[in-house]
């Protein structure tokens, strides 16, 4: 994928616990290019927008532009997100943003404040979400 990389906010999560599943084989496949460059390159920039994103583009929920069959839901995602970062439409550090989402989620007992966030998503029980945000997993 060529350009910057356009995240709506609560994918910054799943970019983290992402291990290879997913809704579809195109969705796996455009997962797989994305989350390696976020992974392994220190300076990657990401454009951070409150829509449809370059993940969405590849999933078979995305109704239209801007238009997720699980509004509802992902939309509440990514309130958690902006709000724990205070975050707006804009170019960030990929690194800067997760180190801080990374020091704020890890600082509970347990999972509490990401299961607030998205604990109802359905990836939530099967995925390593929580352990590679505790653990600072991404974080170059
Ligand atoms: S489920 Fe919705 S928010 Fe998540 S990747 Fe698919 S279209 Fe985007």
């Amino acid at each position: 994928m060529d350009g910057i990389i356009k995240l709506r906010p609560h994918h910054l999560l799943c970019t983290q616990g992402y291990s290879g599943k997913g809704y579809s084989e195109g969705f796996v496949s455009n997962m797989d290019i994305v989350t390696k460059r976020l992974r392994n390159n220190p300076d990657e920039k990401v454009e951070i927008i409150f829509t449809t994103d370059c993940l969405c583009s590849d999933c078979p929920s995305k109704v239209a532009e801007g238009v997720c069959k699980t509004d509802e839901k992902v939309q509440r995602f990514d309130k958690g997100v902006i709000d724990a970062l205070g975050l707006k439409e804009g170019v960030y550090s990929y690194q800067e943003l997760i180190t801080k989402l990374d020091e704020q989620l890890g600082a509970g007992k347990e999972d509490e404040r990401l299961k607030a966030i998205c604990g109802d998503c359905e990836w939530y029980p099967v995925s390593a979400c929580w352990r590679n945000i505790r653990d600072k997993k991404y974080v170059l």
